[in-house]
């Protein structure tokens, strides 16, 4: 990671370096936590904008009233935050992390008595699956591992104890020589990626799981839809199988790390001709063009700093 200036705490912009939390933070021993991942692009225009700011800062608030964590900031106090420190760290493109963790209190599991904090960083992050994987697809693994239920975690927020669940599932897919994991749900249905969404071409049709199979709803995930959508491609959300997916046309990932990133080869089987697709080059094309500004349509989706 290429440290920045500061990191936003609260109402104040902090030195990079100094941005500390006590070794006996709740959050740090239990993941209690929850958080966001937002890039910030270049645009046609010169200026830098944010993708989607308000929608992530609303799923953060979304995320903590879930788990239960009392928000201190509005999503519209996040986003202004937000605002000011790229303005401060002069970043053309970051990836923005804020998180909002139960701090030091009093010991044992109930979070009640720990002080709520919430911080932002942002930094320069370059192709979260490599420049070669955005190019030329990826290669991914079954997990072995499967994606967090709606019985046991909560698929739809990004709460921080549950990445436990990805950590371990991208570790053994790293391990075994891949560069992603694709987890099936409890039911064995296909669920999604360690911090992507999954799509899939089939016969002319792009399918992607629904919420039920344990997806978190990716924001890029609900941009690429709107923006294939009006495109004129069918797209649906449909149960997958793993099977299935071996044998489909095109399979592509994403996320706003990830942004979209084809799927070369899954489990040791070649997807469709083993280059990216013509779908997953048009989504590609779509995204980048909306989150550089360069679709007026969609400048709508942007908050310029
Ligand atoms: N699934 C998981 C588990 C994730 O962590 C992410 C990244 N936030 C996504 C999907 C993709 O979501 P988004 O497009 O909003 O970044």
């Amino acid at each position: 990671m290429e440290p920045a200036t500061y990191i936003w705490d609260e109402g104040e912009l902090i030195p990079w370096a100094d941005a500390n939390v006590h070794f006996l933070s709740h959050a740090l021993h239990y993941g209690t936590a929850v958080f966001e991942g937002i890039r910030s692009y270049q645009t046609a225009d010169g200026g830098s904008a944010v993708f989607r700011l308000n929608e992530h800062m609303v799923r953060l608030d979304a995320s903590a009233r879930a788990y239960g964590i009392p928000m201190s900031y509005s999503a519209d106090d996040m986003s202004k935050a937000t605002l000011e420190l790229l303005r401060a760290n002069s970043l053309e493109s970051a990836y923005i992390r804020p998180l909002v963790f139960h701090g030091v209190g009093e010991f044992g599991l109930n979070p009640a008595g720990s002080r709520v904090r919430t911080m932002i960083g942002a930094f320069a992050l370059g192709k979260y699956l490599g420049e070669d994987g955005v190019k030329n697809g990826i290669r991914a693994m079954i997990s072995s591992w499967r994606r967090i239920s709606h019985d046991d975690f909560i698929p739809t927020a990004k709460g921080s104890g549950a990445y436990l669940n990805s950590a371990l599932a991208k570790s053994e897919a790293k391990r075994a020589g891949f560069d992603e994991a694709i987890m099936l749900s409890q039911s064995g249905s296909v669920s999604e990626g360690t911090g992507m969404n999954i799509f899939v071409v089939s016969e002319g049709v792009v399918h992607t799981p629904p919420v039920s199979a344990g997806i978190l709803c990716g924001i890029t995930r609900l941009s690429v839809i709107e923006l294939l959508e009006a495109e004129g491609y069918d797209v649906r959300e449909t149960d997958l199988t793993r099977g299935g997916l071996y044998t489909v046309d095109e399979v592509f990932l994403t996320g706003t790390a990830a942004e979209v990133t084809p799927v070369r080869e899954i489990d040791g089987r070649v997807i469709g001709s083993g280059r990216p697709g013509p779908v997953t080059v048009r989504a590609q094309e779509l995204f980048a063009g909306a989150a550089r500004g360069e679709i007026e349509e969609y400048r709508r989706w942007l908050e310029y700093v």
